[in-house]
């Protein structure tokens, strides 16, 4: 542990998940990569209590380890490998995405040995080129699915794609996947199948292309407070601050950090504080992203080291053991995780999912004042249907 602190506020997440319960019949939250980062357990149950009415997760091990959790909702797993535990994942109850013939064949092995059915969603590529099934395998997919089904070892409960430009609602790429998807699904019913849940939307999708809502939509970043337009409308849910663990005073023309990368132009105070790469803080902030200290902006200047950075506070009166606010939601003037995705060349969500395992997580439960959405108590079952959801709106 480094001094450094991550609040997780479950009250924007809750606020984010009555958002998207709102606008879509079925709402799964992803809570991949741990929660981006918000601890996924937490994130998963506050989401379910506010809304949301699946979860969804990169991988088996994800799942299962919100299982041993004790969370019963309905799980999907959807990047599944060849080598995956699918016994202990049907086993348990957790759902599988399927791209191919290979893997929906080890899915009904493993179902069968477990004596159980496996429930799985089909994945269609429509124009991404990652995970999907490409067009030109999707019937037999399709075929084989509707084979398993009838020998019971699997049941084909959804269809889902994913969208490459959805950040872009006019991109036509978003027209073309559309209508790839719907053409995907009349090779499905044709072949026999007649999946429940078609699903396609993530956070962008969700948020401005209404068209693509579907059943249910799979929402990860804007959980988090991520408005992929950039429109603000969802809560940053972490803040990260940081003790002040050294000051020192310079004369104009100091150089800092390794390298001397940056020189002060004038006398100054420094401070250091107890991050780096290590934690999160990528190189690419040198001399370029701030920190909020004693209610004010300063800048990183120098290197990022791999445990530390130095800031620049001017004539401020920092001292030691006096907190930095890295960043937070923005509401007290601090930078905010948007401003540091820019500063850094990056996205947010990379920022969320890099804070190390240094810095000291404490989690924020709901503020009792946020009701949970009307049927967050009923939403903990495994066979509970979709597309009827009864929202908020
Ligand atoms: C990560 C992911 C999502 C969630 O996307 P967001 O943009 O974070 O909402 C949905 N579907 C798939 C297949 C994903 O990999």
């Amino acid at each position: 542990m480094n001094g450094a602190v991550l609040t997780i506020d479950l009250t924007a997440i809750a606020s984010n998940a009555r958002r998207f319960g709102a606008t879509s019949p079925g709402f799964m939250a992803v809570v991949k990569a741990d929660g981006f980062g918000h601890g996924a357990a937490d994130v998963a149950r506050t989401a379910l209590a506010h809304g949301a009415s699946r979860l969804g997760v990169t991988g088996v091990g994800e799942a299962l380890e919100l299982r041993a959790d004790g969370i019963t909702a309905p799980i999907l797993s959807w990047l599944n490998t060849i080598d995956a535990d699918f016994s202990t994942a049907v086993a348990a109850d957790v759902e599988l995405a399927v791209n191919g013939v290979e893997l929906l064949d080890r899915v009904s092995e493993a179902a069968s040995a477990v004596n159980r059915t496996a429930r799985v969603h089909l994945f269609a590529d429509t124009g991404m080129n990652r995970e999907g099934a490409s067009p030109t395998d999707w019937p037999r997919l399709c075929r084989r699915a509707a084979t398993l089904e009838r020998r019971g070892t699997v049941a084909v409960s959804g269809i889902m794609s994913h969208l490459a430009c959805a950040h872009d609602p006019t991109h036509p790429a978003n027209v073309e996947a559309l209508a790839r998807f719907d053409k995907a699904t009349r090779v499905a019913r044709d072949r026999g199948l007649s999946p429940s849940l078609r699903h396609i939307a993530a956070t962008a999708a969700t948020l401005d292309i209404p068209g693509a809502r579907f059943d249910l939509v799979r929402v990860g970043a804007g959980l988090y407070g991520i408005d992929p337009a950039r429109r603000n409308r969802l809560r940053h849910a972490l803040t990260l601050t940081a003790p002040v663990a050294t000051v020192r005073d310079v004369p104009r023309g100091t150089a800092v950090g390794y390298g001397h990368s940056h020189s002060v132009a004038s006398e100054t105070r420094l401070a250091l504080l107890p991050l780096g790469y290590a934690d999160g803080i990528p190189p690419s902030a040198a001399n370029t992203a701030q920190v909020q200290v004693s209610g004010r902006r300063c800048p990183i200047v120098g290197a990022v080291s791999m445990d530390q950075i130095v800031i620049d506070v001017g004539d401020l009166p920092v001292r030691v053991g006096d907190t930095a606010t890295v960043f937070g939601p923005g509401g007290n003037g601090e930078p905010t995780m948007t401003e540091w995705a820019d500063w850094c060349h990056t996205i947010e969500h990379e920022l969320m999912t890099r804070l190390g395992s240094r810095i000291t997580r404490r989690t924020r439960p709901v503020h009792p004042s946020n009701r949970p959405a009307r049927h967050g108590g009923r939403v903990n079952t495994v066979n509970r249907t979709e597309g009827r959801h009864d929202s908020l709106c």
